[in-house]
């Protein structure tokens, strides 16, 4: 089996598996503990805040760990967005939804200027988008006018982090979240940065851990192990070789494959592939018959695939946005698999008859 699903969630690596085990076992206590097991366990926690700090460039005291980027972002939502929200049209259902029921608007960045004269005191965008692949581009230069209309700017970095180099200062955000399992963690924990100096009342009120910001005992493995995959997961060993390769080999066949994005900076390890008038979703159940994990951008429902909500409001046409298909390789893809990857779905769309039947035998 090829997996090329890296976008949805990452293989735990071993020496995070090996990090977390003794805090399964024997070093089960509660960091809020004052006896030995529990100082063991702070002390682990601390450690590893140390390691997800570094990983965005941010100071221990200016992160909170969660349930996972969803949490995060609805925490930034639900506690700094209820007086004026704008999101992109590049956001991820934990940004999107929220900030629908909260009442957001959508903009363009190259719109915002225009908009922030609305009052609007959140921005939330997503650093790099989880379908398209597709960056945020002049970061910088967005957060300098975000701030001059005296708005706080949240980024959503779930498919950057690990991948790409993220770092707080530089891009000058308020907010950033993301998640341990697409960078090679447990699934479960994540992470929050607040920007020292800002205010956020919490999401989950309680016992008062993490200094107020979220209560709850503390998921000491999953964090353990966050902080064992943000030191692994090292952005400069991510290279685009099998994404490119990937895509080399679909341009060269000849069919009639929609490449989406790829005029722009992307993530490197996500490819974008729609065929305008396919069902996705059959698409996907034939690669995983084929031998390759992959994923549709959209959603499926019981009476087939919805076209993705999110390329339908970038203005693809409909039925480019229900025949994508999501490929997504990591660090330790290889080329060999991406060409595996590639041959399989094209032998799928040659078997594939212009009903729209996928038929690979
Ligand atoms: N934000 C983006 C851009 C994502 O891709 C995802 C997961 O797919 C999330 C947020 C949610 O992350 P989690 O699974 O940690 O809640």
């Amino acid at each position: 089996m090829i997996y090329c699903d890296f976008n949805a969630t990452a293989p735990c690596r071993q020496p995070v598996i090996d990090a977390m085990l003794p805090f399964f076992r024997e070093e089960f206590g509660n960091p809020a503990s004052r006896h030995g097991f529990g100082l063991r366990a702070l002390e682990a926690v601390e450690q590893a805040a140390a390691q997800v700090a570094r990983r965005i460039g941010a100071e221990v005291d200016e992160l909170v760990f969660t349930s996972g980027a969803t949490e995060s972002n609805n925490t930034v939502l639900q506690g700094a967005g209820r007086r004026g929200l704008l999101i992109s049209r590049h956001e991820h259902a934990s940004i999107y939804r929220p900030a629908r029921s909260l009442g957001a608007r959508l903009t363009d960045p190259a719109e915002l200027e225009e908009v922030l004269k609305d009052g609007a005191r959140l921005v939330a965008f997503n650093l790099a988008c989880h379908e398209t692949g597709e960056l945020l581009a002049g970061v910088p230069e967005l957060a300098r006018r975000i701030h001059a209309a005296g708005a706080l700017f949240h980024l959503d970095a779930t498919q950057a982090a690990g991948k790409i180099p993220v770092d707080v200062h530089e891009l000058d955000c308020d907010f950033l979240s993301f998640s341990a399992h697409k960078l090679g963690g447990p699934k479960g924990v994540g992470a929050l940065y607040i920007r020292s100096g800002v205010e956020l009342p919490p999401l989950i009120d309680g016992g008062g851990q993490q200094r107020g910001r979220r209560s709850g005992t503390l998921n000491v493995p999953g964090i353990v192990g966050f902080g064992a995959a943000a030191r692994l997961a090292d952005p400069a060993r991510f290279s685009s070789c099998a994404r490119d390769r990937f895509e080399e080999l679909l341009a060269a066949s000849g069919l009639p494959f929609e490449l989406i994005a790829t005029d722009r900076p992307r993530l490197p390890g996500t490819s974008l592939v729609s065929l305008p008038g396919e069902d996705a979703g059959k698409l996907v159940d034939a690669l995983y018959a084929a031998g390759v994990a992959a994923s549709a951008g959209s959603a499926c429902s019981g009476r087939g695939s919805e076209p993705s909500r999110l390329l339908l409001d970038l203005g693809y046409p409909a039925l480019t946005a229900a025949g994508a298909v999501r490929f997504s390789f990591g660090a330790e893809s290889s080329i060999a698999e991406a060409e595996e990857a590639a041959a399989a779905f094209i032998r799928i769309i040659q078997a594939t008859n212009r009903k729209g039947v996928v038929d690979v035998n």
